[in-house]
């Protein structure tokens, strides 16, 4: 099943505002919660939907990265692979957007007034691809990661320094407000402080308030040698800034590598296919293979080689994670490639090397019909 548009699941076109948004979904989410249509498993899955579409919507961040690429750009690894290679997921849960319209649902109050509380910052998952040399190699690679980090001259309270944030007046400091619409008490953020408990009377110019400020980050990240498709590296504390200086989140980096063009990789062994022309495959020779260390490596194949030969060089494979432990071996198998495109005088050479043929010449054909004669019969019936 393909994922709907978030904007046809709030049924808002792209140029909403944040107002229209948080109405459509207001609207929406009425109509849709699951206390309204009980086991109503259709009810429940748009109302999950709905959720998911409106916790990227209303984040301008978000929203963006949505606009940009997609679905895509929040997608796993194995979803995201192949596209192009990065993406974030700031991995907000959906219940903030939850407790914010339904805390106080049916008059149950569910947790206490969180509003003023530390919270930690978002993690934050980058997906890198790297190619196979990298992996091989090891790296260190740039990037830049987009999130809000806490601001500097005010140290995340969002006041102008010498002055102090002050108790919301409309909440008394709790963070939300509670309002009747319909049979529903919604307690909802407080239009005043959005929540903090708080109000800063000398906003800092920095962050006009915030305590946050927009900033993308230039983080380098060591990828270690021998890292396998999939690892994932956790850089603690590279996450999104905590709000009312709660801990930061962490980083996660999601590595996978590239398809390679001659190399397969299996753990620490390194597969090739080489063509080898019939007449060497015939006469023996000599064939030189790539490695992924850069250098060539030089395999005798022996006279009569058949397909599927495979040749084993030590150590040519992968290196042990972090360079630890022994490298891998490369194993190479002899792919023997039958001539094409014969000119006249080809074709007759052919024949008339047939016709010089034994049943020596061909051991494997030449016990291959000896066995089906034998299971068979005779040819004739
Ligand atoms: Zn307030
Ligand atoms: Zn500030």
């Amino acid at each position: 099943m393909s994922k709907r548009d978030f904007y046809e699941v709030l049924g808002v076109t792209r140029r909403a505002t944040a107002d229209e948004l948080k109405a459509a979904y207001r609207k929406k989410a009425k109509e849709l919660h699951p206390d309204r249509n009980p086991g109503d498993e259709k009810a429940d899955q748009r109302f999950k939907e709905l959720n998911e579409a409106y916790d990227v919507l209303k984040d301008d961040q978000r929203r963006a990265l949505y606009d940009q690429h997609g679905h895509e750009a929040f997608e796993g690894p194995q979803g995201g692979r192949g596209g192009q290679g990065f993406g974030f997921d700031f991995s907000t849960s959906f219940t903030d957007v939850f407790d914010d319209l339904f805390g106080e649902f049916m008059g149950g109050r569910r947790g206490g007034g969180g509003g003023n509380r530390a919270s930690r910052g978002a993690d934050l998952r980058y997906n890198m691809e790297i190619s196979l040399e990298d992996a091989f190699a090891g790296k260190t690679a740039t990037i830049r990661v987009p999130g809000s980090v806490t601001c500097e001259p005010c140290s995340g309270t969002g006041a102008e320094a010498g002055s102090k944030p002050q108790a919301c007046p409309t909440c008394s400091g709790v963070g939300k407000v509670r309002a009747q619409q319909g049979f529903f008490t919604i307690e909802r953020t407080c239009p005043t402080c959005q929540g903090l408990g708080r109000v800063v009377k000398n906003p800092c110019k920095s962050c006009n308030g915030a305590g946050r400020v927009q900033r993308e980050r230039t983080l380098n990240v060591n990828i270690p040698q021998g890292v396998e498709d999939g690892t994932r590296i956790r850089l603690a504390g590279e996450g999104e800034a905590g709000l009312r200086g709660g801990p930061k989140g962490d980083l996660y980096i999601f590595l996978s590598i590239s398809p390679h063009s001659l190399f397969k990789r299996d753990g620490g062994d390194l597969y090739c296919r080489v063509p080898v022309s019939f007449v060497s495959a015939a006469l023996g020779g000599q064939v030189e293979v790539p490695t992924l260390g850069g250098g060539r490596a030089r395999i005798t194949i022996p006279e009569g080689t058949q397909s599927g030969k495979q040749f084993r060089l030590r150590a040519k494979g992968m290196p042990g994670l972090r360079g630890q432990g022994a490298m891998g071996d490369l194993f190479v198998e002899v792919a023997v490639e039958t001539p094409v495109n014969l000119t006249k005088k080809q074709q007759d050479l052919l024949r008339e090397f047939d016709k010089a043929g034994t049943s020596q010449n061909s051991p494997e054909t030449t016990s291959f019909f000896a066995k089906v004669k034998e299971i068979f019969g005779s040819s004739k019936e």
